[in-house]
């Protein structure tokens, strides 16, 4: 009786994705640090993170939230790639120039050339 009322509610709305899901546990994250530090700055935050949530889930404009899923999957990804490099790349800047370079782990002494000035210096990899 409850489910029905609740599927019917949900009828054309956008319901929960991994967005919200996200945004679910950013709240639960400040609500615990806003109990830890007594401070109502998080609370007020985990409230607003809720309510973003809900206006998400119950949204029957769900090309929008489609899209805004979407746009959180890329930055994640794109976070996650971040990650995944740090364990087989190192990151040098050049020295001259400050261009950052990416160099595979696990090559021993190497001399890199900088892809923008030229500047060759020397690193372990
Ligand atoms: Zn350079």
């Amino acid at each position: 009786m409850m489910k029905d009322k609740l599927a019917r509610f949900m009828t054309g709305r956008y319901g929960v994705d991994a967005l919200s899901k996200f945004m679910l546990y950013i709240a639960i994250g400040c609500m615990v640090i806003g109990m830890i530090f007594r401070n109502s700055i998080f609370d007020g935050f985990a409230i607003i993170l809720l309510l973003i949530g809900y206006f998400r889930m119950f949204s029957k404009n769900i090309q929008s939230r489609y899209n805004e899923n979407i746009k959180y999957w890329n930055i994640r990804n794109r976070f996650l790639n971040i990650f995944k490099m740090r364990k087989t790349h190192h990151i040098y800047k050049c020295p001259s120039c400050k261009q950052k370079i990416r160099i595979p782990k696990g090559k021993g002494k190497i001399e890199i050339t900088c892809p923008k000035c030229r500047t060759q210096f020397i690193k372990r990899s």
